[in-house]
């Protein structure tokens, strides 16, 4: 499979990064991890199509994690004219968070929804659920958004690929990461202790405990980005926009 990172970003455009949206194309389908508000804009720039996405996992309900759904379905129904149909994974309440987002900012949108289906499927708390050959695991996590928070383990051609989502310190993501091909873990700060996200040396003093076999550093804050050369680079990779790993 390959991953392309379409944005790194946190919410406040730090680094001038994009929003948190990664793409997947495996055998069986293309997918994204979460769909931040600028995700089409990423899409586009890296020349990839929103119309050939089948599924949408998204870990929290911030707008920077699913803001982005919005454009998917404004492409889908006046440029794509999508007949494809589309799921979406998330927290309980994300169809109605989304319907809300969306006639704020478009209104009429949901109602004239096209000729494809869409489809939202609620996480239940360490219950596997399958779309399209994905098997995605969902971890409750810290980041308080208005509905429970994810971390998401993924299991696809005999890979496993793990993402924090947004958090602070839990040792849930020891079960998240373990022995994960890939965990893209968020690392929002270098060593101010938040309780809603992770720093650097928090998840450098935790890196043999999580066991995975790569680890990607995503959602850098300014802070974190000024501290990037005191990153371990024989344990870490540093998410940009716009790289792909193949794994
Ligand atoms: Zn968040």
């Amino acid at each position: 499979m390959r991953l392309t990172i379409i944005g790194c970003g946190d919410a406040f455009g730090s680094g001038a990064h994009l929003q948190t949206a990664f793409h997947v194309r495996s055998e069986t389908s293309a997918f994204l991890i979460d769909c931040g508000t600028t995700t089409l804009i990423g899409m586009r720039r890296l020349g990839l199509d929103p119309g050939d996405i089948d599924t949408v996992f998204v870990s929290h309900l911030h707008g920077d994690h699913f803001g982005g759904l919005t454009w998917i379905l404004i492409d889908a129904q006046y440029v794509s004219k999508r007949t494809r149909p589309l799921v979406v994974t998330g927290p309980k309440g994300i169809e109605a968070r989304f319907l809300v987002a969306a006639e704020a900012l478009y209104p009429g949108i949901t109602k004239g929804q096209g000729c494809f289906e869409l489809t939202f499927i609620e996480y239940e708390e360490q219950k596997p659920l399958e779309v399209k050959g994905v098997a995605v695991t969902p971890f409750e996590v810290k980041h308080p958004s208005g509905a429970p928070p994810y971390a998401l383990r993924f299991h696809l051609e005999g890979k496993v690929l793990a993402f924090s989502g947004d958090t602070g310190w839990t040792d849930v993501l020891y079960e998240v990461a373990r022995d994960a091909d890939l965990f893209i873990s968020e690392c929002f700060q270098y060593d101010v202790k938040i309780p809603i996200h992770l720093n650097y040396l928090t998840i450098d003093a935790n890196y043999a405990k999580l066991g995975a076999k790569r680890v990607l550093l995503t959602h850098m804050s300014e802070a974190m980005l000024q501290n990037v050369g005191r990153v371990d680079a024989s344990r870490y990779m540093v998410a940009d926009d716009g790289m792909t790993l193949d794994l």
